[in-house]
């Protein structure tokens, strides 16, 4: 797995060739050079999908996420670092629903033929999950609506995490076969552990159940969901389209009437305007992990489930 590094294609310019020689480097710090080169070499485009993949690969994988989590995740911007990243991978894991298709143009910038649309190392989450909110008539991007194929934030409901990780099992059981039985034997132990927590959170969220939620961007519908709470409106005015006058004013009206208590931003949007808002309806706004590493603490798929459900058990008491 290490002979990509030495097979160095010439097209990719010197730019490219300068950082892969800073990575290597730093490469060498890290773990022993015999453990890194037999590990199954990960790529996902975000966090979420790095701390799932974690759970089922084990020490058998070494995964870097392309996205951070206290970005806009449809929007990353492309750089050479990722290129370099997905020059080096085996498995590439992508979440779909047009989330990340920003990735696409990273793949094609890192020369990677195991990673390449329909190769063996190249896999999408998104596949058999319910999705929800798929517009009933056809939207595409030039609208500027982001959600095309239906919200696309299904990873942050923890109900979801079975049929993730069984995606990421079937990817990884692709590039590295022999370890088919660690892996299941990872996520059978992790998926317990998660079924113990849910088990904790719906206790938690049982006195709020019914509650009603604004949210900035609808990235929690699914996490709403699960917890019996509703989404009676966001602040932005369709996925992805920043709010006009009129739908902020109807918005704060709607909110008087149906009493709602919180407005929930995510770490990249606009926190001023959410609290404006939040103050003109006598509600709050709190700062939800919108993905792993999106707040402090939440710096793994758990962790960022439970701070969700700790903020909302208590912002809705
Ligand atoms: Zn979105």
């Amino acid at each position: 797995m290490n002979t990509a590094r030495t097979r160095w294609s010439l097209g990719l310019g010197a730019i490219l060739a300068v950082l892969a020689a800073a990575l290597t480097g730093s490469g060498a710090l890290g773990a022993s050079g015999a453990d890194a080169a037999e590990k199954v070499r990960v790529v996902t485009t975000i966090p979420d999908l790095k701390s799932l993949t974690e759970a089922v690969g084990g020490d058998l994988v070494e995964v870097e996420s392309l996205a951070r989590g206290t970005q806009n995740l449809h929007e990353a911007e492309v750089r050479p670092s990722m290129m370099l990243k997905l020059r080096r991978a085996d498995l590439l894991i992508e979440n779909g629903l047009e989330l990340d298709s920003w990735a696409e143009v990273a793949v094609q910038g890192a020369n990677n033929p195991k990673i390449v649309r329909g190769a063996p190392g190249r896999i999408e989450v998104s596949r058999g999950i319910p999705v929800l909110e798929v517009p009933g008539t056809r939207v595409d991007r030039s609208m500027g609506d982001v959600h095309p194929l239906g919200n696309p934030h299904f990873s942050l409901d923890p109900g979801m995490a079975p049929i993730i990780t069984q995606n990421i099992l079937d990817g990884l059981a692709r590039v590295a076969p022999q370890h088919r039985a660690a892996f299941e034997q990872n996520r059978q132990a992790f998926l317990a552990r998660l079924d113990g927590e849910l088990a904790r959170w719906m206790k938690m969220m049982e006195p709020v159940k019914g509650a009603k939620v604004v949210v900035y961007h609808p990235d929690f519908i699914y996490f709403l969901t699960r917890f019996g709470l509703v989404q009676v409106g966001t602040i932005e005015d369709r996925p992805g389209i920043p709010p006009s006058p009129g739908h902020l004013a109807r918005l704060i009206q709607q909110m008087k009437q149906e009493k709602v208590k919180v407005v929930l931003v995510e770490p990249w949007n606009d926190k001023k305007l959410a609290e404006r808002v939040a103050q003109e309806a006598d509600a709050k706004a709190f700062v939800m992990a919108s993905a792993v590493g999106a707040v402090k603490g939440a710096d793994n798929y758990i962790a960022a489930i439970d701070f969700n459900i700790r903020t909302l058990a208590e912002g809705l008491r």
